[in-house]
């Protein structure tokens, strides 16, 4: 499966000069909306996270495109699912999930980035074995250090620079404003 192709073909990966949220430049960006509002092409990347995820007893994702992947691996699957919400500092399991001590935890989510969601949802996580973490797409290009195996449907790095470093400023290629806060 050319999981890239599919998410080009439904123009979720875009190309230009993009100013993100942290205030630094890239030259691609990732348009979620376009991934998680269309359930068909979410498919294929659901059977593979399947595929990645050990047996487990819950899926667990942070808000918002966790929470909508957590579920539909569960239904998927016969298992429950939960979600972490964004707080002041960090996120919290507000709502009483009967997650028991001696149940398995996979975290799910949709795209990597710096890796600080699923550190939050694991902090936020106080009861049960957090076994693993399976993401739709990594785009990370360091090594995010967390202390649980993070596997990934599709591998799209994405490089970040600052103005100053940034190619596309010096080419004077327009910039866009993209993302926000999810
Ligand atoms: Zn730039």
């Amino acid at each position: 499966m050319d999981y890239e192709r599919l998410l080009e073909e439904a123009g979720a990966l875009l190309e230009g000069h993009f100013l993100l949220t942290s205030g630094l430049h890239s030259d691609k960006y990732i348009e979620k909306m376009r991934i998680l509002e269309d359930p068909e092409l979410m498919e294929p990347f659901f059977n593979k996270m399947i595929d990645l995820s050990p047996d487990t007893d819950w899926f667990v994702g942070p808000t918002l495109g966790g929470a909508i992947i957590a579920f539909e691996l569960a239904r998927m699957t016969g298992r429950k699912s939960a979600f972490a919400e964004r707080i002041e500092a960090g996120r919290e399991l507000k709502r009483e999930f009967a997650i028991k001590n001696s149940d398995n935890i996979v975290i799910v989510d949709d795209i990597l980035t710096t890796g600080s969601s699923i550190k939050e949802t694991i902090k936020a996580i106080d009861k049960g074995k957090i076994i693993a973490a399976v993401v739709m797409i990594d785009r990370s290009t360091t090594n995010i250090e967390i202390d649980i195996p993070v596997k990934s449907v599709l591998k799209y790095p994405i490089e970040n620079y600052r103005e100053e470093r940034c190619r596309l400023c010096k080419e004077s290629v327009p910039l866009t404003k993209r993302g926000g806060k999810k």
